[in-house]
Protein backbone atom coordinates (compact mmCIF):
# COMPACT_ATOMS: atom_id res chain seq x y z
CA UNK A 1 0.00 0.00 0.00
CA UNK A 2 1.22 3.43 -1.09
CA UNK A 3 1.07 6.05 1.48
CA UNK A 4 -1.68 6.17 4.24
CA UNK A 5 -2.00 7.09 7.93
CA UNK A 6 -2.44 4.39 10.13
CA UNK A 7 -6.12 4.84 10.47
CA UNK A 8 -6.59 4.27 7.15
CA UNK A 9 -4.52 1.15 6.95
CA UNK A 10 -6.44 -0.21 9.50
CA UNK A 11 -10.31 0.87 7.45
CA UNK A 12 -8.86 -0.11 4.51
CA UNK A 13 -7.53 -3.84 6.09
CA UNK A 14 -11.36 -4.29 7.63
CA UNK A 15 -13.04 -3.16 4.54
CA UNK A 16 -11.19 -5.71 2.81
CA UNK A 17 -11.24 -8.49 4.62
CA UNK A 18 -15.43 -7.68 5.60
CA UNK A 19 -17.13 -5.76 2.87
CA UNK A 20 -18.41 -6.92 -0.43
CA UNK A 21 -19.02 -3.79 -2.60
CA UNK A 22 -21.83 -3.50 -4.96
CA UNK A 23 -21.34 -4.14 -8.85
CA UNK A 24 -17.58 -4.65 -7.95
CA UNK A 25 -15.12 -7.25 -8.84
CA UNK A 26 -13.23 -7.78 -5.41
CA UNK A 27 -10.58 -9.87 -7.20
CA UNK A 28 -9.58 -6.14 -8.49
CA UNK A 29 -11.07 -3.99 -5.35
CA UNK A 30 -8.48 -6.10 -3.05
CA UNK A 31 -5.91 -5.28 -5.14
CA UNK A 32 -6.66 -1.83 -5.02
CA UNK A 33 -6.26 1.40 -2.49
CA UNK A 34 -9.46 2.14 -2.20
CA UNK A 35 -10.45 5.64 -0.95
CA UNK A 36 -12.62 5.73 2.56
CA UNK A 37 -14.87 8.61 2.87
CA UNK A 38 -14.85 9.68 6.36
CA UNK A 39 -17.45 12.88 6.30
CA UNK A 40 -19.23 15.16 3.55
CA UNK A 41 -19.17 19.22 3.52
CA UNK A 42 -21.60 20.51 1.30
CA UNK A 43 -20.46 18.72 -2.27
CA UNK A 44 -17.60 17.88 -1.41
CA UNK A 45 -16.64 14.33 -0.14
CA UNK A 46 -13.77 14.22 2.90
CA UNK A 47 -11.41 10.87 3.26
CA UNK A 48 -9.78 9.70 6.10
CA UNK A 49 -6.43 11.20 4.48
CA UNK A 50 -8.28 14.76 4.65
CA UNK A 51 -8.37 15.00 1.27
CA UNK A 52 -11.41 16.79 -0.26
CA UNK A 53 -13.37 15.79 -3.30
CA UNK A 54 -16.16 17.36 -5.44
CA UNK A 55 -19.22 14.79 -5.10
CA UNK A 56 -19.17 14.45 -8.81
CA UNK A 57 -22.02 11.85 -9.07
CA UNK A 58 -23.91 12.53 -6.12
CA UNK A 59 -23.26 9.66 -3.91
CA UNK A 60 -24.70 7.75 -6.81
CA UNK A 61 -27.21 10.39 -8.10
CA UNK A 62 -29.60 10.73 -5.01
CA UNK A 63 -27.35 13.50 -3.21
CA UNK A 64 -29.72 17.16 -3.87
CA UNK A 65 -28.81 19.78 -1.16
CA UNK A 66 -25.48 18.50 -0.19
CA UNK A 67 -23.53 17.00 2.63
CA UNK A 68 -24.36 18.20 6.50
CA UNK A 69 -27.28 20.22 4.90
CA UNK A 70 -28.22 22.26 8.45
CA UNK A 71 -32.12 22.12 7.83
CA UNK A 72 -32.08 18.34 7.15
CA UNK A 73 -29.73 17.59 10.33
CA UNK A 74 -31.71 19.38 12.20
CA UNK A 75 -35.34 17.86 11.03
CA UNK A 76 -33.58 13.98 11.57
CA UNK A 77 -32.33 14.96 14.87
CA UNK A 78 -35.79 16.43 15.56
CA UNK A 79 -37.87 13.24 14.91
CA UNK A 80 -35.00 11.47 17.01
CA UNK A 81 -36.72 13.11 20.05
CA UNK A 82 -39.85 12.09 19.18
CA UNK A 83 -39.27 8.50 17.64
CA UNK A 84 -37.24 6.65 14.69
CA UNK A 85 -39.73 4.16 13.67
CA UNK A 86 -43.04 2.77 13.92
CA UNK A 87 -44.22 0.74 11.48
CA UNK A 88 -47.17 1.50 8.71
CA UNK A 89 -48.73 -1.82 9.37
CA UNK A 90 -51.71 -1.32 11.45
CA UNK A 91 -50.85 2.24 12.51
CA UNK A 92 -50.26 6.03 11.42
CA UNK A 93 -47.25 7.67 11.91
CA UNK A 94 -47.40 11.76 11.34
CA UNK A 95 -44.26 12.11 9.44
CA UNK A 96 -45.34 9.57 6.37
CA UNK A 97 -48.64 11.04 6.54
CA UNK A 98 -47.04 14.74 6.23
CA UNK A 99 -44.55 13.13 3.50
CA UNK A 100 -47.49 11.56 1.53
CA UNK A 101 -49.48 14.91 1.50
CA UNK A 102 -46.27 17.08 0.01
CA UNK A 103 -45.39 14.14 -3.03
CA UNK A 104 -49.13 14.35 -4.62
CA UNK A 105 -49.34 18.00 -4.22
CA UNK A 106 -45.56 18.14 -6.75
CA UNK A 107 -46.68 14.68 -8.27
CA UNK A 108 -47.94 14.90 -11.89
CA UNK A 109 -51.99 15.39 -11.42
CA UNK A 110 -53.58 12.00 -10.78
CA UNK A 111 -51.59 10.82 -8.24
CA UNK A 112 -53.04 10.71 -5.30
CA UNK A 113 -52.15 7.79 -3.02
CA UNK A 114 -47.84 6.85 -1.56
CA UNK A 115 -46.90 3.68 -0.94
CA UNK A 116 -43.64 3.81 0.16
CA UNK A 117 -40.81 1.48 0.51
CA UNK A 118 -36.90 1.81 0.69
CA UNK A 119 -35.47 1.36 -2.12
CA UNK A 120 -35.97 2.41 -6.25
CA UNK A 121 -35.97 -1.51 -6.75
CA UNK A 122 -39.10 -1.44 -4.63
CA UNK A 123 -40.50 0.84 -5.80
CA UNK A 124 -40.65 -0.55 -8.78
CA UNK A 125 -41.75 -4.41 -7.91
CA UNK A 126 -44.58 -2.62 -6.10
CA UNK A 127 -45.92 -0.60 -9.45
CA UNK A 128 -45.24 -4.04 -11.01
CA UNK A 129 -47.24 -5.76 -8.71
CA UNK A 130 -49.42 -3.19 -8.32
CA UNK A 131 -50.41 -2.89 -12.01
CA UNK A 132 -50.39 -6.97 -11.94
CA UNK A 133 -52.98 -7.05 -9.15
CA UNK A 134 -55.17 -4.06 -10.30
CA UNK A 135 -55.83 -5.33 -13.63
CA UNK A 136 -56.57 -9.25 -11.63
CA UNK A 137 -58.72 -7.21 -9.57
CA UNK A 138 -60.81 -5.84 -11.95
CA UNK A 139 -61.63 -8.70 -14.28
CA UNK A 140 -58.96 -8.59 -16.73
CA UNK A 141 -56.65 -11.32 -15.12
CA UNK A 142 -55.11 -12.42 -18.40
CA UNK A 143 -52.89 -8.90 -18.59
CA UNK A 144 -49.36 -10.07 -16.89
CA UNK A 145 -46.79 -9.22 -18.92
CA UNK A 146 -45.28 -5.76 -19.16
CA UNK A 147 -43.32 -3.94 -22.02
CA UNK A 148 -39.65 -2.42 -21.39
CA UNK A 149 -36.88 -0.66 -23.10
CA UNK A 150 -33.61 -2.25 -23.92
CA UNK A 151 -31.28 -1.44 -21.85
CA UNK A 152 -33.50 -0.16 -19.50
CA UNK A 153 -32.62 -0.29 -15.91
CA UNK A 154 -34.94 -0.38 -12.70
CA UNK A 155 -33.29 -1.85 -10.25
CA UNK A 156 -31.62 -5.17 -9.11
CA UNK A 157 -34.38 -7.07 -7.28
CA UNK A 158 -35.78 -9.73 -9.59
CA UNK A 159 -38.74 -8.34 -10.41
CA UNK A 160 -37.17 -5.25 -11.32
CA UNK A 161 -34.56 -6.97 -13.13
CA UNK A 162 -37.27 -9.42 -15.11
CA UNK A 163 -38.21 -5.63 -16.67
CA UNK A 164 -34.14 -4.72 -17.24
CA UNK A 165 -32.30 -4.67 -20.39
CA UNK A 166 -28.96 -5.04 -19.77
CA UNK A 167 -27.37 -7.77 -21.04
CA UNK A 168 -24.31 -7.36 -18.43
CA UNK A 169 -26.25 -7.09 -15.53
CA UNK A 170 -29.06 -9.45 -15.84
CA UNK A 171 -28.23 -11.72 -18.79
CA UNK A 172 -27.02 -14.39 -15.91
CA UNK A 173 -30.20 -14.31 -13.85
CA UNK A 174 -32.52 -14.81 -16.80
CA UNK A 175 -33.59 -18.13 -15.86
CA UNK A 176 -35.43 -16.96 -12.88
CA UNK A 177 -37.12 -13.75 -14.16
CA UNK A 178 -40.72 -13.39 -15.84
CA UNK A 179 -41.20 -12.59 -18.88
CA UNK A 180 -41.01 -9.52 -20.42
CA UNK A 181 -41.44 -7.62 -24.35
CA UNK A 182 -38.14 -5.38 -24.72
CA UNK A 183 -38.51 -2.72 -27.00
CA UNK A 184 -35.50 -0.76 -28.35
CA UNK A 185 -34.81 2.32 -26.91
CA UNK A 186 -34.22 5.60 -28.80
CA UNK A 187 -30.61 6.52 -28.74
CA UNK A 188 -30.08 8.92 -31.80
CA UNK A 189 -26.08 8.79 -31.39
CA UNK A 190 -26.02 4.57 -32.05
CA UNK A 191 -29.28 5.05 -34.40
CA UNK A 192 -29.07 5.46 -38.37
CA UNK A 193 -31.16 8.08 -39.33
CA UNK A 194 -32.27 11.54 -38.32
CA UNK A 195 -33.56 12.00 -34.44
CA UNK A 196 -36.91 11.80 -35.63
CA UNK A 197 -37.03 8.46 -37.51
CA UNK A 198 -35.31 7.50 -34.37
CA UNK A 199 -38.50 8.64 -32.22
CA UNK A 200 -40.82 7.04 -35.21
CA UNK A 201 -39.25 3.65 -34.69
CA UNK A 202 -39.19 2.80 -31.07
CA UNK A 203 -42.94 4.59 -30.82
CA UNK A 204 -43.93 2.15 -34.11
CA UNK A 205 -42.18 -0.97 -32.01
CA UNK A 206 -44.26 0.16 -28.92
CA UNK A 207 -47.21 0.02 -30.91
CA UNK A 208 -47.06 -3.08 -32.45
CA UNK A 209 -46.05 -5.06 -29.53
CA UNK A 210 -49.17 -3.89 -27.60
CA UNK A 211 -50.99 -5.03 -30.78
CA UNK A 212 -49.65 -7.99 -30.75
CA UNK A 213 -50.04 -9.05 -27.38
CA UNK A 214 -53.50 -7.15 -26.76
CA UNK A 215 -54.74 -8.97 -23.87
CA UNK A 216 -51.44 -9.85 -22.46
CA UNK A 217 -50.58 -6.38 -21.42
CA UNK A 218 -50.34 -5.48 -18.19
CA UNK A 219 -48.53 -1.52 -18.49
CA UNK A 220 -45.06 -0.56 -20.18
CA UNK A 221 -42.31 0.55 -18.23
CA UNK A 222 -39.67 3.60 -19.21
CA UNK A 223 -37.39 5.40 -17.53
CA UNK A 224 -38.39 9.00 -18.35
CA UNK A 225 -36.23 11.22 -20.87
CA UNK A 226 -33.33 9.38 -19.69
CA UNK A 227 -32.19 5.86 -19.78
CA UNK A 228 -29.70 6.13 -16.91
CA UNK A 229 -27.53 2.73 -15.99
CA UNK A 230 -27.20 2.26 -19.84
CA UNK A 231 -25.18 4.93 -20.25
CA UNK A 232 -27.45 8.06 -20.01
CA UNK A 233 -29.25 7.60 -22.96
CA UNK A 234 -31.42 10.51 -23.69
CA UNK A 235 -34.85 10.16 -25.54
CA UNK A 236 -35.88 12.58 -28.03
CA UNK A 237 -38.26 15.13 -27.07
CA UNK A 238 -41.93 13.34 -27.87
CA UNK A 239 -41.38 9.97 -26.87
CA UNK A 240 -42.43 10.24 -23.48
CA UNK A 241 -45.46 11.67 -24.43
CA UNK A 242 -46.04 9.09 -27.58
CA UNK A 243 -45.48 6.08 -24.97
CA UNK A 244 -48.59 8.32 -23.09
CA UNK A 245 -50.80 8.33 -25.82
CA UNK A 246 -50.21 4.45 -27.23
CA UNK A 247 -50.56 3.04 -23.34
CA UNK A 248 -53.84 5.36 -23.61
CA UNK A 249 -55.11 3.62 -26.72
CA UNK A 250 -54.17 0.19 -26.18
CA UNK A 251 -55.89 0.59 -22.20
CA UNK A 252 -52.58 -0.52 -20.66
CA UNK A 253 -50.80 1.41 -17.51
CA UNK A 254 -47.81 3.22 -17.60
CA UNK A 255 -45.61 3.06 -15.06
CA UNK A 256 -42.92 6.07 -15.28
CA UNK A 257 -39.94 5.10 -13.01
CA UNK A 258 -38.32 8.74 -11.90
CA UNK A 259 -35.78 7.10 -9.60
CA UNK A 260 -32.63 8.80 -11.26
CA UNK A 261 -34.93 11.60 -12.93
CA UNK A 262 -36.83 12.99 -10.04
CA UNK A 263 -36.06 15.59 -7.73
CA UNK A 264 -34.65 18.37 -9.93
CA UNK A 265 -32.25 16.46 -11.81
CA UNK A 266 -33.59 16.84 -15.35
CA UNK A 267 -34.14 20.39 -14.45
CA UNK A 268 -37.81 20.29 -13.30
CA UNK A 269 -38.55 18.68 -10.36
CA UNK A 270 -39.78 15.54 -12.33
CA UNK A 271 -39.27 14.38 -16.28
CA UNK A 272 -42.81 13.81 -16.55
CA UNK A 273 -43.03 17.65 -16.41
CA UNK A 274 -41.60 18.39 -19.81
CA UNK A 275 -43.92 16.75 -21.54
CA UNK A 276 -46.96 17.10 -19.28
CA UNK A 277 -47.53 13.32 -18.85
CA UNK A 278 -49.40 12.19 -16.36
CA UNK A 279 -48.45 8.38 -15.57
CA UNK A 280 -50.85 5.64 -13.82
CA UNK A 281 -48.19 4.79 -11.54
CA UNK A 282 -44.68 6.69 -10.74
CA UNK A 283 -41.94 5.18 -8.80
CA UNK A 284 -39.37 7.82 -6.49
CA UNK A 285 -36.36 7.24 -4.73
CA UNK A 286 -32.95 7.83 -4.76
CA UNK A 287 -33.39 12.25 -4.47
CA UNK A 288 -36.29 12.02 -2.55
CA UNK A 289 -34.61 12.50 1.39
CA UNK A 290 -32.37 15.01 -0.46
CA UNK A 291 -29.73 11.47 -0.62
CA UNK A 292 -29.92 10.83 3.03
CA UNK A 293 -32.02 8.33 3.98
CA UNK A 294 -33.65 4.53 2.02
CA UNK A 295 -36.78 5.99 1.11
CA UNK A 296 -39.03 5.25 -1.60
CA UNK A 297 -42.29 5.73 -3.02
CA UNK A 298 -44.67 4.14 -5.75
CA UNK A 299 -47.19 6.64 -6.15
CA UNK A 300 -50.62 5.60 -7.94
CA UNK A 301 -54.02 6.66 -9.44
CA UNK A 302 -57.31 7.00 -7.44
CA UNK A 303 -58.52 4.06 -10.04
CA UNK A 304 -55.92 2.28 -9.20
CA UNK A 305 -56.36 2.42 -5.69
CA UNK A 306 -60.20 2.24 -5.53
CA UNK A 307 -59.35 -1.46 -7.68
CA UNK A 308 -58.27 -2.75 -4.49
CA UNK A 309 -61.08 -1.67 -2.30
CA UNK A 310 -63.63 -4.24 -1.09
CA UNK A 311 -64.34 -7.09 1.38
CA UNK A 312 -61.42 -9.13 2.81
CA UNK A 313 -63.22 -11.77 1.38
CA UNK A 314 -62.94 -10.95 -2.30
CA UNK A 315 -58.70 -10.97 -1.64
CA UNK A 316 -58.20 -7.66 -3.49
CA UNK A 317 -55.92 -6.76 -0.70
CA UNK A 318 -52.19 -5.36 -1.60
CA UNK A 319 -50.25 -7.75 0.37
CA UNK A 320 -47.19 -6.28 0.23
CA UNK A 321 -45.30 -4.18 3.04
CA UNK A 322 -41.75 -4.26 4.58
CA UNK A 323 -40.28 -3.85 7.80
CA UNK A 324 -38.86 0.40 7.32
CA UNK A 325 -41.77 1.14 4.76
CA UNK A 326 -42.32 4.93 6.12
CA UNK A 327 -39.48 5.18 8.24
CA UNK A 328 -39.79 8.59 10.11
CA UNK A 329 -36.71 9.15 10.05
CA UNK A 330 -36.22 9.12 6.48
CA UNK A 331 -39.98 11.11 5.91
CA UNK A 332 -38.84 13.54 7.88
CA UNK A 333 -35.48 13.78 6.31
CA UNK A 334 -37.75 13.85 3.01
CA UNK A 335 -40.19 16.27 4.59
CA UNK A 336 -36.83 18.89 4.93
CA UNK A 337 -36.03 18.50 2.03
CA UNK A 338 -38.93 19.46 0.24
CA UNK A 339 -39.30 22.29 1.86
CA UNK A 340 -35.28 23.15 1.09
CA UNK A 341 -36.76 23.25 -2.24
CA UNK A 342 -39.65 25.39 -1.73
CA UNK A 343 -37.39 28.39 -0.09
CA UNK A 344 -34.13 28.05 -1.44
CA UNK A 345 -35.85 28.27 -5.24
CA UNK A 346 -33.84 25.25 -6.08
CA UNK A 347 -35.53 24.30 -9.14
CA UNK A 348 -35.16 28.14 -10.88
CA UNK A 349 -31.65 28.06 -10.36
CA UNK A 350 -31.76 24.79 -12.64
CA UNK A 351 -31.23 26.46 -15.80
CA UNK A 352 -28.17 28.85 -15.31
CA UNK A 353 -26.38 25.72 -14.38
CA UNK A 354 -27.69 23.03 -16.78
CA UNK A 355 -26.84 25.78 -19.58
CA UNK A 356 -22.86 25.91 -18.06
CA UNK A 357 -22.41 22.28 -18.56
CA UNK A 358 -24.00 22.40 -22.18
CA UNK A 359 -21.25 25.21 -22.88
CA UNK A 360 -18.39 22.95 -21.22
CA UNK A 361 -19.46 19.48 -22.49
CA UNK A 362 -19.92 21.20 -26.02
CA UNK A 363 -16.36 21.76 -26.10
CA UNK A 364 -15.62 18.98 -24.93
CA UNK A 365 -17.38 16.93 -27.96
CA UNK A 366 -14.70 18.11 -30.05
CA UNK A 367 -11.52 16.34 -28.32
CA UNK A 368 -9.60 13.25 -29.47
CA UNK A 369 -11.32 10.23 -28.85
CA UNK A 370 -15.04 11.95 -27.39
CA UNK A 371 -18.04 10.54 -29.69
CA UNK A 372 -20.87 11.97 -28.23
CA UNK A 373 -22.11 14.53 -25.37
CA UNK A 374 -25.34 14.77 -24.36
CA UNK A 375 -27.15 16.48 -21.23
CA UNK A 376 -30.36 16.79 -19.80
CA UNK A 377 -30.96 19.48 -17.05
CA UNK A 378 -28.05 18.44 -14.72
CA UNK A 379 -27.72 14.86 -15.79
CA UNK A 380 -24.36 15.14 -18.45
CA UNK A 381 -22.79 12.33 -20.53
CA UNK A 382 -19.39 12.18 -21.96
CA UNK A 383 -19.03 8.97 -23.94
CA UNK A 384 -15.55 7.64 -25.16
CA UNK A 385 -15.50 6.06 -28.53
CA UNK A 386 -12.06 4.61 -30.55
CA UNK A 387 -12.89 5.86 -33.62
CA UNK A 388 -15.13 8.87 -33.33
CA UNK A 389 -16.09 8.03 -37.45
CA UNK A 390 -17.28 4.97 -37.32
CA UNK A 391 -18.42 5.36 -33.33
CA UNK A 392 -16.59 2.20 -32.19
CA UNK A 393 -16.15 1.40 -28.74
CA UNK A 394 -12.85 0.54 -26.88
CA UNK A 395 -12.59 -2.97 -25.88
CA UNK A 396 -14.75 -3.24 -21.77
CA UNK A 397 -11.66 -4.74 -20.54
CA UNK A 398 -9.51 -1.71 -21.39
CA UNK A 399 -11.49 0.20 -18.82
CA UNK A 400 -10.84 3.23 -20.10
CA UNK A 401 -13.79 5.19 -18.59
CA UNK A 402 -12.65 4.13 -15.26
CA UNK A 403 -9.18 5.10 -15.86
CA UNK A 404 -10.58 8.24 -16.53
CA UNK A 405 -12.49 8.53 -13.43
CA UNK A 406 -9.14 7.49 -11.74
CA UNK A 407 -7.14 10.29 -13.33
CA UNK A 408 -10.26 12.93 -11.88
CA UNK A 409 -9.83 11.60 -8.60
CA UNK A 410 -6.17 12.53 -8.39
CA UNK A 411 -7.14 15.98 -9.45
CA UNK A 412 -10.40 16.05 -6.47
CA UNK A 413 -13.13 14.85 -7.89
CA UNK A 414 -15.22 11.59 -7.84
CA UNK A 415 -16.85 10.33 -10.89
CA UNK A 416 -18.29 6.40 -11.45
CA UNK A 417 -18.61 5.97 -15.32
CA UNK A 418 -21.03 4.02 -16.93
CA UNK A 419 -18.46 1.77 -19.25
CA UNK A 420 -16.91 4.41 -21.56
CA UNK A 421 -19.58 7.11 -20.56
CA UNK A 422 -18.34 9.58 -18.45
CA UNK A 423 -21.74 10.42 -16.03
CA UNK A 424 -21.78 14.03 -14.87
CA UNK A 425 -24.38 14.19 -11.94
CA UNK A 426 -23.39 16.95 -9.65
CA UNK A 427 -25.74 17.60 -6.25
CA UNK A 428 -28.79 19.19 -8.13
CA UNK A 429 -28.12 22.48 -5.51
CA UNK A 430 -24.50 22.99 -6.33
CA UNK A 431 -22.97 26.10 -6.04
CA UNK A 432 -21.81 27.55 -9.55
CA UNK A 433 -18.46 28.05 -8.56
CA UNK A 434 -18.12 24.38 -7.56
CA UNK A 435 -19.54 23.09 -10.83
CA UNK A 436 -17.39 25.29 -12.35
CA UNK A 437 -14.29 23.29 -11.23
CA UNK A 438 -15.89 20.05 -11.54
CA UNK A 439 -16.33 20.71 -15.01
CA UNK A 440 -12.54 21.86 -15.33
CA UNK A 441 -11.37 19.10 -14.05
CA UNK A 442 -13.16 16.83 -16.53
CA UNK A 443 -12.33 18.76 -19.34
CA UNK A 444 -8.77 18.80 -18.33
CA UNK A 445 -8.73 14.92 -17.92
CA UNK A 446 -10.16 14.87 -21.20
CA UNK A 447 -7.46 16.67 -22.63
CA UNK A 448 -4.52 15.63 -20.94
CA UNK A 449 -5.05 12.05 -19.08
CA UNK A 450 -7.05 10.72 -22.05
CA UNK A 451 -4.85 10.37 -24.92
CA UNK A 452 -2.00 8.88 -22.22
CA UNK A 453 -4.81 6.34 -21.24
CA UNK A 454 -6.41 5.08 -24.79
CA UNK A 455 -2.40 4.62 -25.81
CA UNK A 456 -2.43 1.55 -23.51
CA UNK A 457 -6.16 0.61 -24.41
N1 LIG B 1 -34.62 2.83 -11.31
C1 LIG B 1 -33.71 3.63 -11.89
C2 LIG B 1 -34.10 4.43 -13.08
C3 LIG B 1 -32.41 3.73 -11.38
O1 LIG B 1 -31.50 4.50 -11.97
C4 LIG B 1 -32.10 2.96 -10.23
C5 LIG B 1 -30.75 3.01 -9.64
O2 LIG B 1 -29.81 3.51 -10.23
C6 LIG B 1 -33.08 2.14 -9.67
C7 LIG B 1 -34.33 2.11 -10.23
C8 LIG B 1 -32.78 1.30 -8.47
O3 LIG B 1 -32.69 2.09 -7.34
P1 LIG B 1 -32.05 1.49 -6.00
O4 LIG B 1 -30.57 1.35 -6.27
O5 LIG B 1 -32.36 2.49 -4.95
O6 LIG B 1 -32.70 0.17 -5.76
Amino acid sequence: MGLMNERTRELVKADKEYVWHPFTQMAGWLSSEPVVIESGEGFYLVDTEGRRYIDGVSSLWCNVHGHRVGHIDAAIRGQLDRIAHSTLLGLGQTRAAELAAKLVKIAPEGLTKVFYSDSGATAVEIALKMAYQYHRNTGRPKRQKFIALEGSYHGDTIGSVSVGGISLFHGIFRSLLFETFFVPSPHPYRFEGTEGECLAHSLDKIDHMLRAHSEEIAGVIVEPLVQGACGLIMHPAGFLGGVRELTHKHGVLMIVDEVATGFGRTGRMFACEHEGVRPDLMCMAKGITGGYLPLAATLATEQIFDGFLGDVSEHKTFYHGHTYTGNALACAAAIASLELFEQGRVIESLAEKAEVIRRAISAMAGLDYVGDVRQCGLMAAVEIVRDKATKESFAGEAAVGAKVCAAMRGKGAILRPLGDVIVIMPPVAIYMATLEKLLAIISDTLENDLPRIVKGA
